[in-house]
């Protein structure tokens, strides 16, 4: 595969000098670009960091996905990059908004995007951007502020898929949809790539190209059936947690890999489910528990296979046309998800595994080759970065931070040393409870609250309210709460007062909800 590699040296921004009529806040990092990049954001669905292998993670000795990797070799790979709400709906909201979720009305899976408020795509078109969107949306209401989009309906499908291309009334049913023949990843790249083969000529553009994989079920393409087959694929070293020295939400949750959920998942090949099923279920349920790992993981991994080839026609279509130089190419996905850590598939939960999302950035003019970035970042930062590029002004409603002077490589002063989080839809998929929380370069303070609130979708059949703490430094993997450990007792009022902090500083103060104050008085 052929490959511009970037010897860049020179080339960083001045950045400091804002001579520009926009405001302050506009100007936060630095200056107006003279030709304004293009923008080509690639976000996949569900992709844990430890499954890209320019991370390191327990799976890398194994897998490799060297399109992603080149993004990391050319550019600036993020390790501390957070979702502030771990499911697809919320995160795709707050990327578009650069707000929170309470902010911008998707708290749960099954709100309705509001279609008419501010997004970066309309602030860009607006200021003479072309700007689409292809692939998977999942945000119900019609997508705005894109000149061109073709959305897969609701989570879509992994092979033929219908999409709904604009120009065709808005339905969320099929019946309106176009059916494409082929694997889903393939063909939301064809027509990503036809439609900037044939984009304006005269505009920058900005492209959210949105893989549905590598989600489950986990179908991947016929052609990599034999990916990894005769493979052991490693386990991660807590895949046997038993759960003791946490609190009760872990245990309670059942997003668990055992035989039964990992066959349940995974029923797309189910005629020859049956005979696994059959084998597995003379094995004892440790043994059961490996080989249903092993077939989760397989399939995850060739779904993220077909990703990584898709990202490389991407990437060869930006040198081809002389566009590498002059495009900002994010792959990032809309939350990380558990490999087998803790005994966990799926998401939700503060865990690590849960809220890391990659994030690769790769854009010649301004980003060292190579680098590495172990700054807190949100997935709120987006909006306010690509604006930033574009020399717009951010509006006051946002509520991250441009990324721009973190890809300089100039930390500010004023870069946040913690990140608030908060998940609400209550018992509502693998029984995982509401809760919400903050994480420092160091630790983790996570209040299990419980209750469905006015959640759409959430159960209303309260939990038990409760703490988790875990030191980060000497407990990376999360296996010990020291929440109740006096040598912690500091640390906790600490953090507690930083929390609140963040409610107040994001507007997330629940005041409407005297039930949860309530609690939050009897057990803070
Ligand atoms: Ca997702």
């Amino acid at each position: 595969m052929k490959r511009r590699q970037f010897c860049k040296t020179l080339g960083i921004a001045a950045g400091a000098l804002c001579t520009s009529v926009f405001s302050n806040n506009a100007c936060k990092s630095s200056s107006r670009m003279k030709q304004p990049p293009n923008i080509l954001f690639i976000m996949a669905d569900d992709h844990a960091a430890a499954a890209i292998s320019a991370y390191k993670g327990f799976l890398s000795s194994f897998i490799r996905t060297p399109n992603i990797d080149l993004l990391a070799k050319e550019g600036m790979l993020f390790k501390n990059c957070f979702v502030t709400n771990s499911i697809c709906t919320p995160s795709r909201a707050s990327i578009l908004t650069g707000k929170y979720s309470h902010k911008n009305g998707c708290r749960t899976l099954n709100d309705v995007f509001d279609n008419t408020q501010l997004t970066f795509p309309k602030l860009l078109q607006k200021a003479g951007y072309y700007t689409a969107i292809i692939g998977k949306w999942h945000l119900k209401s019609e997508p705005t502020g894109f000149d061109y989009y073709n959305v897969l309906p609701g989570q879509g499908r992994y092979f033929d898929p219908h999409l709904i291309e604009k120009g065709i009334p808005w339905q969320r049913g099929r019946k309106e949809s176009k059916q494409y023949k082929g694997y889903v990843t393939d063909i939301i790249t064809d027509i990503a790539l036809e439609h900037l083969k044939n984009r304006p000529q005269n505009k920058p553009f900005c492209f959210l190209v949105h893989y549905k994989a590598p989600h489950d079920m986990w179908e991947y393409d016929k052609k990599h059936a034999h990916l990894y087959e005769d493979i052991e694929i490693p386990e991660p070293e807590n895949l046997f947690d038993d759960y003791q020295n946490r609190g009760e939400a872990i245990k309670r949750a059942t997003q668990k890999i055992d035989m039964e959920e990992t066959l349940f998942l995974h029923k797309t090949q189910g005629h020859q489910f049956d005979n696994v099923r059959a084998k597995l279920s003379k094995l004892p349920p440790r043994e059961q528990k490996r080989r249903a790992y092993q077939i989760f993981i397989k399939a995850y991994l060739r779904c993220v296979a077909s990703i990584d080839e898709n990202v490389g026609r991407l990437l060869d279509y930006l040198d081809e046309a002389n566009l590498a130089e002059n495009t900002i190419v994010v792959y990032t996905s809309d939350q990380g998800v558990f490999l087998g850590e803790h005994g966990l598939f799926d998401k939700r939960f503060m865990y690590e595994e849960s809220i890391r999302m990659p994030l690769l950035v790769r854009f010649p003019k301004e980003i060292e080759p190579g680098s590495i970035n172990n700054d807190i970042v949100l997935n709120i930062d987006f909006a306010e970065t690509f604006l930033d590029y574009a020399g717009l002004p951010i509006p006051s409603e946002m509520q991250g931070q441009s990324l721009r002077p973190l890809f300089q490589g100039k930390k500010p002063k004023n870069w946040r040393n913690s990140m608030y989080y908060r998940y609400w839809m209550h018992r509502a998929h693998f029984n995982v409870a509401a809760h919400y929380g903050i994480r420092t370069n160091r630790y983790k303070l996570i209040f299990y609250y419980g209750l469905p609130l006015d959640a759409n979708g959430a159960i209303p059949e309260p939990t038990p309210p409760e703490w988790e703490l875990f030191d980060l430094e000497n407990d990376p993997n999360e296996m010990r709460n020291v929440y109740h450990d006096p040598a912690y007792a500091n640390i906790v009022k600490q953090l507690k007062t930083e929390l609140l902090h963040l409610k107040v500083k994001f507007d997330d103060k629940d005041d409407k909800y005297p039930e949860l104050i309530k609690i939050r008085n009897q057990i803070w």
